[in-house]
């Protein structure tokens, strides 16, 4: 598969229009926070993969009227440069004693609906393109749920 240049944000409208149903059936509010940032480098089926699995576990974390907050920012580290997504939700947050098996293969805390896979998926295909992923299980003042940021390299990465 050969990387094409990536429009985050025309990439994101996309996936929702995917999960309309879902988010419409609680009545979800999605706020979007987007700074202006470059196209990455990436195979746009995967990267849709990768996002959706995160928009679908806000979706069921959050009660009925919940609020997702998606958020796009540049950064720089000693690694490069990198664009930013951010996916955080109201709803209850990841408990401690979760968060070290939550990207491990079939493990899910949902009863029957859970298989587990979305977020092993998720970070096969951000380690694939060079990416990295940071969970924040809570705010810290507590009034808000998970946050999973996924930075993307805005440099085609090493093979
Ligand atoms: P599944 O969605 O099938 O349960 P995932 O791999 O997508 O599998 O997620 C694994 C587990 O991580 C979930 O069962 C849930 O316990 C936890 N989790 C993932 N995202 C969130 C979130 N936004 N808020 C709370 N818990 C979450
Ligand atoms: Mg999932």
């Amino acid at each position: 598969k050969v990387p094409e240049r990536i429009d985050l944000p025309s990439l994101i409208e996309y996936v929702l229009k995917l999960c309309a149903n879902k988010l419409r059936a609680k009545n979800i509010t999605v706020l979007r926070e987007y700074e202006e940032c470059p196209h990455v480098p990436g195979i746009s089926g995967e990267l849709k993969q990768a996002i959706s699995n995160l928009i679908s576990n806000a979706a069921d974390a959050v009660n009925e009227d919940g609020t997702i907050w998606i958020r796009l920012a540049c950064v720089e580290d000693t690694g490069g440069s990198f664009v930013r997504v951010e996916i955080e939700d109201d709803g209850p947050g990841i408990l401690p004693e979760h968060i070290d098996r939550i990207f491990e293969p079939f493990y899910t805390t949902k009863k029957d609906v859970g298989t587990g896979l979305g977020l092993w998926v998720t970070k096969e295909i951000v380690d694939r393109h060079g990416g990295m992923i940071h969970i924040h299980p809570q705010s810290k003042d507590g009034a808000r749920g998970a946050a999973f940021k996924v930075s993307l390299p805005c440099q085609p990465s090493e093979p």
